[in-house]
């Protein structure tokens, strides 16, 4: 090697050893009798060197001394390589080695003999190189062992690269990953998804979330994404994106498992306290933009304390699971029972129709307490008092509701535990009554409690007698008369009007045929009907069956009900009264008036009587307003062709006006009270004996 005329000074141009000095390496020449001669102005810096160190005629021997001195981590019991490299170039040959020096750097450092005598001793810095390749190991171990997947893909998306997490958590296997697009991967199905994630991809350079990724197998697992675009540094395009991809289904179990510890009481499984609350709170607002009403039920077990006192908590838990499982059967799928905390339990009941609702439910619940519990071979007893507040009458919000059931409960425990209040005095009186007189109307048809009255109705013109409406008495052994505004609605929202109304039919077709039998003149039998008995499926056959089994002629039946409930549900009302009607039975429409249908609509059904409420009746010969619409319901009656029946006449009076007004039949005490059926033939026969 010759001596390259660029290096050394005076030769060395001052640029060039600045821009030599700019490279990673730097180099010292020394002429034959190795005294320094010409060096890159880095090599200070390079090898750690005072700036002293380096001048001309510096013999090379003291050189590397010296920097070995400042700079080289010798390795104990190795020769050091700089004696060596002395030694060679002593004897006019080429030497290198490797060195680290004492803060990481790592030098190849190599001598060269020059042509014609003299050195040239390079120090490479290695370290950049060396620090990369290692990086370049560690990234491919990362790449091949971290348990997330990461993968690559090309600027539009199409995998380049996956590792073999990659492959587990999608479900395909790695090699069969590159070239695919990587949305159909992690969501096939979907791709809207998709199509949002790219456009954010390209918009924001980054994305991450969590999200359901779709696995080969079509199983969804959870993961949580992070992707970032890489963009290429002189066009700003994306060249490629990184996919991070973390399974964290069994996080999401733990999280759930977390939740479901905060949100459920442990022992007994039922929702604690502060869910209940949440629901609560959340049900309310439903409840009001529909108007429902909703009752709270605060339950806590009587002496309970006790129990816990005298035989431990492992015995009372016991008693207290008993418990839960017991309400949580009792109750509707739509109920909610909740363990409020010690022995209290709360129920919701969403969507009652009435406070006797809660009640009833309130009533399973104490008798189901009443059964004996068995924990480790103890029986035990254990009984409930409940405090009922209803929404929204008792309480706006939950806090309220709950206050005011605990009051309520409070009650229930000085009233004798065991039995359950309601937040409203009125209410309880109420609501014990009904279920007093729902209790005993449940015997009253067997018990043979039930008989009928019937009050004639007669011809306006000749006062005589054209029929007879029935009517429902209950005669209590301890209670005495029950009157039927006060039984009937209750036997018509729990359907005990179904087979009390089959009886009434049954029984006045009977009663009709006897007298008829037993020589009156042919008179028509009215019975009311509710709603609820019309809409039975059968109850045409029914009809027919009262019918057939007494033997009345069809045209001696009429068939009366009330304006509302005709009403509820026209279309399928004109039906079933079509199918009566064919059948020669006659029709009434009860308290017109009270409801909103217009006689127009009614033309639509074929109808043969029109009742006018009693209530018109009773103010007519004062009010003005009554009078005209009972005036002026007769006439328009008589333009459909009905027949008008007024109801409740007690005056000469109103008599007198309703026949001047055209009025065709009166009912009313005026005539004759509602007589038991005795009385009624007596009655009847003097006025209208058989021919
Ligand atoms: P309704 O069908 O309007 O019956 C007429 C009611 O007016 C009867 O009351 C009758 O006693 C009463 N009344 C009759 N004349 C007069 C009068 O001059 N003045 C006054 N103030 N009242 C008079 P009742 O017997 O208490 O029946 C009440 C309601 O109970 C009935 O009203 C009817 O809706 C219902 N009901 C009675 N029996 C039955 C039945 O067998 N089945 C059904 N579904 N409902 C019945
Ligand atoms: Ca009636
Ligand atoms: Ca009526």
């Amino acid at each position: 090697m010759s001596l390259p005329s660029q290096i050394g000074r005076p030769h060395l141009d001052p640029q060039i050893n600045a821009a030599l000095s700019e490279l990673p390496c730097g180099y010292a020449i020394f002429d034959h009798h190795l005294q320094l001669l010409e060096w890159t102005q880095n090599l200070t810096d390079l090898l750690r060197l005072p700036p002293e160190a380096l001048r001309a005629g510096v013999r090379c021997a003291d050189l590397l001394r010296q920097s070995a001195r400042f700079s080289v981590f010798m390795q104990e019991g190795r020769q050091n390589p700089f004696r060596a490299l002395t030694e060679q170039a002593e004897r006019g040959q080429s030497y290198a080695f490797e060195a680290t020096l004492a803060d990481g750097h790592v030098f190849d450092i190599r001598s060269t003999q020059l042509d014609g005598g003299g050195l040239i001793i390079s120090w490479f810095d290695l370290t950049t190189r060396r620090a990369g390749i290692a990086l370049g190991q560690l990234t491919l171990r990362v790449f091949t062992q971290a348990p997330d997947g990461i993968i690559f893909t090309d600027g539009s998306h199409h995998i380049l690269a996956a590792n073999p997490a990659s492959g587990q958590i999608t479900g395909f296997d790695p090699d069969e990953l590159p070239g695919r697009v990587i949305f159909e991967l992690i969501a096939p199905a979907n791709l809207e998804t998709t199509r949002r994630l790219a456009a954010l991809l390209e918009k924001k350079g980054s994305w991450s979330g969590e999200f359901e990724l779709h696995r080969k197998n079509g199983e969804s697992l959870p993961v949580s994404l992070r992707v970032s675009r890489i963009d290429d540094s002189l066009t700003d395009r994306p060249t490629h994106y990184l996919w991070l991809i973390t399974d964290i289904s069994e996080r999401r179990h733990a999280e759930a498992l977390i939740r479901h510890a905060a949100q459920y009481d442990a022992l007994t499984a039922l929702p604690n306290r502060g869910t209940l609350v949440t629901h609560l709170a959340e049900s309310l607002p439903g409840a009001r933009r529909h108007h429902q009403h909703l009752a709270v039920l605060l339950i806590d077990l009587d002496h309970f304390k006790l129990i816990n006192d005298t035989l431990g908590h492992r015995i009372g838990d016991g008693v207290l699971l008993h418990v839960a499982q017991r309400l949580a059967k009792l109750l509707r799928e739509s109920d909610y029972v909740a363990r409020f905390g010690g022995d209290e339990f709360v129920v919701i009941l969403p969507a009652i129709n009435s406070p006797a609702d809660a009640a009833t439910v309130a009533n399973k619940i104490v008798s189901a307490l009443a059964a004996p519990i068995e924990v480790a071979e103890h029986e035990l007893h254990t009984s409930p008092s409940i405090g009922i507040t209803l929404f929204p009458d008792d309480g706006d919000d939950g806090d309220t509701l709950l206050k005011n059931a605990d009051t309520a409960m409070y009650h229930a425990k000085a009233a004798g535990r065991n039995n359950f209040q309601f937040f409203a005095s009125e209410m309880n009186r109420a609501t014990t009554e009904r279920l007093d007189l729902e209790r005993k109307l449940r015997h009253a048809l067997a018990r043979g409690e039930l008989t009928l009255h019937y009050q004639p109705q007669f011809d306006a013109g000749s006062r005589r007698p054209v029929g007879v409406e029935t009517l429902l008495r209950w005669n209590h052994p301890n209670d005495g008369m029950i009157a039927p505004c006060r039984f009937i609605p209750i036997a018509e929202q729990n359907g005990m009007i179904v087979d009390i109304g089959e009886w009434v039919l049954h029984s006045a077709c009977r009663q009709m045929k006897r007298w008829l039998d037993d020589g009156l003149a042919p008179l028509r039998v009215a019975v009311n009907v509710s709603a609820r008995q019309l809409r039975q499926r059968d109850f045409c056959e029914m009809v027919a069956g009262a019918l057939a089994d007494s033997g009345l002629p069809p045209e001696l039946l009429e068939i009366e009900i009330t304006e509302s409930s005709v009403m509820e549900n026209p279309q399928e009302t004109i039906g079933i009264l079509q199918k009566l009607s064919s059948m020669g039975i006659t029709l009434a429409i009860d308290d017109f008036g009270t409801g909103y249908s217009s006689l127009a609509y009614l033309k639509l059904f074929p109808i043969d009587h029109l009742k006018i409420d009693r209530s018109f009746v009773a103010d007519i010969e004062h009010d003005l307003n009554d009078r005209t619409i009972a005036f002026g319901t007769i006439a328009l009656a008589h333009s459909l062709g009905l027949k008008v029946v007024a109801e409740g006449v007690e005056t000469e009076d109103q008599y007198v006006l309703l026949r001047g007004n055209g009025c065709d039949e009166i009912q009313g005490y005026l005539f004759s009270l509602p007589l038991p059926a005795d009385a009624a033939f007596a009655f009847l026969r003097a006025r209208c004996p058989a021919r």
